[in-house]
């Protein structure tokens, strides 16, 4: 069991205004809530600032750290969501090992909220992908594309770089053209299908 929660406050990074650079005064508490990390339990409070000029900009500030601990509406760590997404992309665990393993580690958690924040890892992986394509945008376009080949056939010497040879052979290689990889972000128009992009049950 956790000890009593330690108590953060965690003050704007900014310490003046940045219209006109008069010092900021508290004005009210944006949020306080418990987050569980992988090594303590924390109360973390984030207190909102505001300029003292009556006639100034009326914007809130409020920490940057703060706001990274945890994602909005979730009472886990950061810490903990990440270890979450590396249990089950890296060492491929189910969601009751994950749920063990958190357990083994002091991490007070149900199977609902493991598979909840996974959804969650799942989300802001799919936030990077855009950066991911930037990072090798001219190899792609120097290859003419990005050759993908189905997962799932067993590794061997052979394999392991050049692909599986009935599979090569079958022509089940999907070349996706540069042009599709580095086009323009595409918009969020009405999906037909709003589950074809959802994670995967982790039960299996
Ligand atoms: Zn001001």
């Amino acid at each position: 069991m956790f000890a009593t929660p330690r108590r953060v406050y965690f003050r704007p990074e900014c310490r003046t205004c940045l219209v006109c650079g008069a010092p900021l005064a508290y004005s009210h508490p944006v949020w306080r809530k418990h987050i569980i990390g992988l090594s303590e339990v924390r109360w973390v409070g984030s207190p909102g600032y505001r300029c003292r000029t009556p006639t100034c900009d009326r914007r809130v500030y409020r920490s940057a750290e703060a706001e990274g601990l945890s994602l909005k509406g979730s009472t886990y760590g950061m810490d903990v969501l990440v270890t979450v997404g590396r249990l089950r992309t890296v060492d491929h665990c189910t969601r009751a090992e994950i749920h063990a393993e958190l357990g083994q580690r002091g991490v007070i958690i149900s199977t609902r909220h493991v598979q909840g924040l996974y959804e969650a890892y799942f989300a802001l992986l799919g936030c990077t992908a855009g950066q991911q394509v930037e990072a090798v945008r001219r190899q792609i376009e120097q290859n003419g594309g990005l050759v993908l080949s189905l997962d799932g056939i067993q590794r061997t010497a052979a394999t392991c770089t050049r692909g599986h040879p009935r599979l090569r052979e079958s022509g089940a290689y999907l070349r996706l053209p540069a042009a599709v990889l580095c086009g323009p972000a595409r918009t969020h128009d009405a999906d037909p299908d709003p589950h074809r992009n959802s994670p995967p049950d982790l039960r299996r």
